[in-house]
């Protein structure tokens, strides 16, 4: 019990921060000061995602105003109880794809390691919302036989660790994970998707640059940024002491309705990645996961955005716009999918 306190007490800042995140809407609404009344579509207190926000990000939400891309990210709505047919809890597949607990395979190469299920942040739009996450300490109780598993696949050279958010784990515990990947010798790249460097810059710890920097494999780290404002001084910073660790570092967004359904919001977004030495990777379609409909953006809305972009921008500051298809052997450009049905490439 005492070492337990005294654990608690030195547990790292990120830590705290994590753990002082809004969890109540109400508290929320107050902090940024707004009334449930300044919206057109009411903010519900009780769904079942919960709220959750940490501080930091909470701060770069402009204060008043109820149609903040920022705020509409996290704000629970009634609108998130409108069935829609065409959503569903598991759009992208991932229950089919599961090869042992906590392990995904869809993708010939790379598999999927749902490292835990926790996150700082509840993305409203999330296609894991609904994910039974009671498995996903699977990669805890079952991690002998993941690794048994990635071992004897002979085709796997990639290990995306991913969740919920990986970098909710302890540095200790992503360690081990990091160490007894990399001495796999097929292995090539060890992936990280997360959005916590970005909602939390804190957990960029001198400890997870150092373990990062001796993984001994390259280490690509994907950052989950929607928009521009959600980088701000620490972000930058915390970016450029990933890469100064040699972590090569992209961007994927979600392409989300009031957001960043714009060229100029999606110019901007590309041009504060690279501020931060990150390149726009995925741009994504929205995954039709139950309760996320109102975000949704047209393929032929999207693709325009996508090619306005390309018009006006280098093209290394253009994301590649995607959607993710159940039983497809990778991720769909938005542009075969609108024109000839026999340019899907085959499952
Ligand atoms: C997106 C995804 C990947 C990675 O795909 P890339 O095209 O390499 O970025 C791998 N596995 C699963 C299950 C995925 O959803
Ligand atoms: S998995 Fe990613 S998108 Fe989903 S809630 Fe967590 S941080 Fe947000």
């Amino acid at each position: 019990m005492i070492s337990e306190i005294q654990n608690r007490s030195q547990s790292p800042a990120w830590q705290r921060r994590y753990a002082s995140a809004f969890t109540r809407l109400d508290e929320l609404l107050r902090y940024l000061r707004l009334n449930p009344s300044d919206f057109v579509d009411p903010p519900d207190p009780h769904q079942a995602f919960p709220v959750r926000v940490p501080r930091d990000y909470a701060a770069r939400i402009e204060k008043g105003n109820p149609r903040d891309p920022l705020l509409l990210q996290i704000l629970p709505l009634r609108l998130e109880n409108v069935l829609n047919s065409t959503y569903s809890p598991d759009p992208t597949g991932d229950q089919v794809a599961m090869v042992t607990p906590g392990l995904l395979k869809k993708y010939r190469s790379r598999a999927l390691l749902v490292a835990t299920g926790a996150c700082a942040i509840h993305c409203r739009y999330c296609f894991r919302r609904e994910y039974p996450y009671q498995e996903a300490s699977a990669a805890v109780s079952n991690w002998p036989e993941i690794l048994q598993t990635i071992t004897a696949d002979t085709e796997l050279e990639e290990i995306i660790l991913s969740g919920g958010d990986p970098l909710s784990l302890s540095d200790e515990r992503l360690s081990t994970i990091i160490t007894q990947l990399a001495a796999v010798p097929r292995i090539k790249r060890i992936r990280i998707h997360t959005r916590l460097p970005v909602v939390i810059p804190a957990r960029v710890t001198p400890a997870l640059l150092d373990m990062l920097s001796r993984a001994g494999k390259n280490i690509v780290l994907v950052t989950h940024i929607n928009h521009a404002h959600e980088i701000d001084t620490d972000v930058v910073k915390a970016m450029r002491e990933l890469q100064r660790a040699g972590v090569i570092l992209l961007n994927q967004s979600v392409l989300l309705k009031q957001v960043n359904d714009s060229v100029k919001a999606l110019i901007e977004l590309s041009e504060h990645l690279l501020d931060c030495g990150i390149s726009p990777y995925y741009l994504h379609q929205l995954d039709r996961i139950q309760g996320a409909a109102h975000f949704e953006v047209a393929d032929a809305v999207a693709t325009n955005l996508v090619r306005e972009m390309r018009n006006r921008c280098a093209g290394y500051m253009v994301p590649r716009l995607v959607r993710e298809m159940p039983g497809l052997k990778t991720k769909v450009p938005v542009e075969l999918l609108r024109s000839e049905p026999g340019n899907i490439p085959p499952a």
